[in-house]
């Protein structure tokens, strides 16, 4: 747990989150300022800042991470019509909350390109 970090908060309940899912190893909460129908991120529930600080160790969480988007999007009724995953890592990949999270968006059609 950081002090500062945002999703922390959410995570430890000392904010208030939209959250829709929690285990021990992931929260999903929707995205305050959505981009679709859907759009949903999950997050680990230790703070690691970004992907950048993973270790081999991590492979199980991330795999965890986005089989648990998977279940969400099933959820969302989003599966059969598709929808995109999304990791942005550090300044030029668009980053701006220090702890690692998918962004999960759906319900509508995506646009191309994305960078
Ligand atoms: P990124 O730009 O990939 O770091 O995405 C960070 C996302 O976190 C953005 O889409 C923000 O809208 C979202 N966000 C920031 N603060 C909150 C919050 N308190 N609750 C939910 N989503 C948030």
């Amino acid at each position: 747990m950081s002090d500062s970090c945002i999703f922390c908060k959410i995570i430890s309940n000392e904010i208030q989150g939209a959250v829709i899912h929690r285990d021990e190893q992931v929260t999903a909460f929707r995205d305050i300022q959505p981009v679709a129908p859907t759009h949903i991120l999950i997050v680990p529930n230790r703070h690691i800042e970004s992907v950048n600080a993973l270790e081999g160790s991590d492979e199980q969480l991330m795999g965890h991470l986005i089989t648990t988007a998977a279940k969400l999007a099933k959820k969302e009724g989003i599966e059969q019509g598709g929808y995109r995953l999304i990791m942005n890592t550090g300044a030029d990949g668009g980053q701006t909350v220090f702890h690692v999270h998918l962004h999960l968006i759906g319900g509508q059609m995506m646009k191309h390109p994305m960078g």
